[in-house]
């Protein structure tokens, strides 16, 4: 399909153009998945572009920490790109629009160095005085190395109406004479992110730009670019903004590690369940699915799907995290084959100064998996399979719940050493040794497997017991017991 096909009947080109100022933002890693499921769902192309002109304001620890959250999503991209490296397209875009005579030069000091303003009577629009200035004039000044920004020269008098009908919000329109003379480039000679973004995506013949709400304003201002290089513009599509819970505008000034996509990471989502989470924050397969897979995503995931209301992230001083997207990652941890879930797990253990053995870790991951909704629970859940010594406990614990004392607790803990000594140390054996010690001391399996189940856990709420033993193995099992049977003597 030629490039002059408009851009609905090709295939499609997107784009994710951060703008390297800080730590990637839950909102534009959205924007980034969206991009490439509709890129995937199409068999089109993502394009990964960094917006990065803005030299005062760009890092290079940013830049990484957009990288390092990408990567942790696990999505790719087909082509990429750096603003920065493509000046000189800019600029001649910017001349080209200028010969054509859409654009001008504005000397004004004050106006010089930003894209827009406002006055005290109202919005800023141009001025006169530059809009005006004689071609030879201003060939005479920019010749004498006067400074000056190059602004688009915006229709003005002639009921002029700039319409677009965006992907999302639908049919959208303004008066060309309300649009101020926007700058192209800065008094530096830097191009502006209006022209820059326009002249890449031209270039880059992007077919669709879909991006947050907050640029479809700025929409009509692309929309003159694109005429002025004289290219059809892209299709439109604007996402709704996400919010916090008292509706403003999720950001990182206001709300803080919250909208970092690394706090998430850090917390142990599951990319997977965090991209179910982000897509269900403007869309929706309109069949009350909420837990997906990727696949699932993809095959369903369409612009018209996407809503126009504000996507509330719900979130509270005591809890980072929206209710919902825990439940997704619970959903999405149950859902992991053990093999695949384990690894993940491993930083969490690392970090929480345990270093368990692959194998070992993934006998344990069965036995916790339904117990965390986060990975970074895990730790906690199942730190007695890989403490030497249990942390001390309270041994009244292990004084069965229902109609037991410690006599009761000794007797358990004290048949049971005799029966676990010659016992083999899988499920099955387990399950029918201990629960043939629990008749033959004339007690019910519950009673008899709490004493047991403190003594080698040192809590009450833990894993499926006969497997938990398996795990940990003859030797530490008895070792906890015998523990437990002089924490229970001391009792008195
Ligand atoms: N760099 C811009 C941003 O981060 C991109 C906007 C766009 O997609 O055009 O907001």
């Amino acid at each position: 399909m030629p490039d002059s096909a408009p851009a609905s009947a090709r295939t499609p080109r997107v784009r994710f153009a951060p703008s390297p100022t800080g730590f990637l933002h839950v909102g534009s890693a959205r924007t980034f998945i969206f991009n490439w499921l509709y890129a995937r769902h199409n068999h089109g192309t993502m394009v990964l572009r960094l917006d990065d002109t803005d030299v005062e304001r760009n890092t290079d620890a940013s830049v990484q920490s957009i990288f390092e959250g990408l990567r942790w999503l696990g999505l790719d991209w087909d082509e990429e790109y750096k603003q920065s490296e493509r000046l000189a397209l800019h600029r001649r875009q910017a001349e080209a629009i200028f010969a054509k005579g859409l654009a001008y030069r504005d000397f004004t000091p004050a106006h010089a160095d930003s894209g827009e303003q406002s006055s005290a009577q109202g919005a800023w629009l141009f001025n006169p005085g530059m809009r005006e200035l004689s071609r030879e004039e201003s060939d005479r000044r920019a010749a004498a190395g006067e400074p000056f920004a190059l602004r688009y020269r915006v229709p003005r008098g002639q009921g002029r109406t700039l319409s677009f009908t965006d992907g999302v919000y639908g049919e959208q329109s303004k008066l060309a004479d309300e649009v101020e003379d926007f700058a192209l480039l800065r008094s530096d000679g830097m191009p502006t992110y209006h022209l820059a973004s326009c002249a890449d995506d031209a270039d880059l013949r992007i077919t669709h730009i879909i991006r947050g709400q907050d640029h479809l304003t700025n929409t009509f201002k692309h929309l003159l670019i694109f005429e002025g290089l004289g290219v059809q513009p892209p299709q439109f599509a604007h996402l709704p903004l996400l919010v916090a819970p008292d509706g403003a505008k999720l950001s990182k000034r206001r709300h803080g590690p919250v909208v970092s996509v690394t706090t998430y990471r850090d917390a142990g989502f599951l990319p997977r369940a965090f991209i179910n989470f982000l897509c269900l924050l403007g869309w929706s397969p309109k069949d009350d699915r909420e837990f997906m897979a990727l696949d699932e995503i993809r095959s369903a995931f369409t612009l018209e799907n996407v809503n126009r209301s504000n996507a509330v992230v719900n979130f509270t001083e005591e809890d980072p995290f929206d209710p919902k997207a825990v439940w997704l990652n619970a959903e999405h941890i149950r859902a992991l084959a053990v093999a695949e879930l384990s690894p993940s797990l491993a930083p969490f253990f690392e970090q929480a100064g345990f270093h368990p053995l692959p194998e070992k870790l993934l006998a344990v991951t069965p036995l916790i998996r339904e117990r965390i909704k986060l990975l970074g629970e895990a730790p906690a859940a199942a730190d007695f399979f890989f403490l030497p010594q249990l942390a001390p406990y309270d041994p009244v614990e292990l004084i069965p719940s229902k109609g037991g004392d410690a006599a009761m607790a000794l007797r358990v803990l004290q048949h049971a050493q005799e029966v676990l000594a010659t016992t083999p140390f899988d499920h099955d054996s387990l399950d029918q040794a201990l629960r043939a010690a629990a008749s033959h001391l004339g007690l019910k399996a519950g009673q008899a497997f709490q004493p047991i189940r403190v003594a080698v856990c040192g809590r009450k709420n833990a894993p499926p017991l006969f497997e938990t033993m398996a795990v940990l193995g003859r030797e530490l099992c008895l070792a906890r017991i015998r523990q437990a049977e002089e924490c229970l003597q001391s009792l008195g």
